[in-house]
């Protein structure tokens, strides 16, 4: 069997604080093949973020494996790690933030593209500007513009130009449209598609809301308190989710509450702290749906067709 393009496997990541060890990620695997889309959602602090981050270099791993391409990822800051920059690009959720205020947008684009050849004379460079403002739907005349200049939609795409210009095969995209108006997320989501079939990309999709997830994704992996507690195909995840968490995510989004006649239980509360997680399965706490074995015994994931579910309630008969 061909590896994926991206295979994660066994992460761990743990940092140190005053108030004792974070556990933000804790045993994660995840595969993302060549043009597949996969979601990582869960609520704010669940440690989907830590994951992406991970995967690109920025937040070190305690332990475990992260493969691309078929090749352990050597650590960000290394000359090893150097080939693989251009190849996996991530898009963040604040543009201001990834956007040098002092450049123009040509120039911001312009950087990447010197890095990873600086060969091409500034004629050539100029035309790639151009032809990637033209990819993410801006003209050329963009090139010109400051960042202030432009509203957060625009922002949005010149951060996807840049992230582009070195030809990536995966984008980590960090709730990338979470700070967009809704009519200008459907843009940046459609642009995304349209740029996946002509690019054949994949994206590892970071976010908290469902609803992006449905519209951009293959597959959906779940995750609470630094573990993956669902995976499943998109459509089979919002047909019948299979975890108690992955029903209380749905629930919350009015849209997605029913299924047939049932209302699907809302979860109440906040998620716990990862310095101090749970025993047994870390839902335990506001699942409506625990019992006696919950609070002592961890699940693992139980395999069932292309669905894995971490919850004794999906354990084989
Ligand atoms: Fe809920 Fe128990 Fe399943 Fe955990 S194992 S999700 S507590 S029913």
């Amino acid at each position: 069997m061909t590896e994926p393009l991206l295979a994660v496997r066994a992460l761990v990541v743990r940092y140190e604080t005053e108030a004792g060890t974070v556990r933000a990620v804790d045993g994660v695997d995840l595969d993302v093949g060549v043009g597949e889309t996969l979601a990582l959602v869960g609520e704010s602090g669940c440690g989907k973020s830590t994951v992406a981050r991970a995967i690109v270099g920025i937040a070190p791993k305690t332990s475990g494996s992260i493969r691309f391409s078929g090749t352990e990822l050597p650590p960000l800051g290394t000359a090893r790690r150097r080939p693989f920059l251009p190849r996996l690009q991530m898009v963040f959720q604040d543009p201001d933030a990834s956007l040098d205020p002092r450049y123009t947008v040509g120039a911001s684009i312009d950087e990447p593209l010197q890095l990873a050849d600086p060969k091409p004379p500034r004629g050539e460079r100029t035309r790639r500007v151009a032809a990637l403002l033209e990819d993410v739907g801006l003209d050329e005349t963009f090139a010109v513009r400051y960042p202030h200049e432009l509203s957060g939609g625009q922002k949005q795409r010149v951060c996807l130009a840049r992230a582009l210009a070195t030809n990536p095969s995966l984008l980590v995209c960090d709730e990338a449209v979470s700070a967009l108006d809704v009519s200008i997320q459907a843009q940046i989501l459609n642009l995304l598609r349209e740029l996946q079939e002509r690019r054949g990309l994949a994206y590892l999709f970071i976010t908290h809301d469902l609803r992006v997830v449905r519209h951009v994704s293959d597959r959906v992996a779940v995750m609470y308190l630094g573990q993956i507690v669902e995976t499943a195909p998109t459509e089979e995840l919002f047909a019948s989710p299979a975890h108690p968490y992955t029903e209380a995510l749905l629930a919350a989004v009015p849209s997605l509450s029913k299924r047939g006649d049932r209302t699907l239980p809302v979860v109440r509360g906040e998620i716990p702290s990862p310095l101090r997680p749970p025993a047994g399965c870390r839902f335990h706490t506001r699942c409506p749906r625990a019992f006696d074995r919950c609070p002592r015994e961890s699940p693992p994931l139980y395999p069932k067709g292309p669905v894995e579910t971490r919850c004794f309630l999906a354990a084989p008969e």
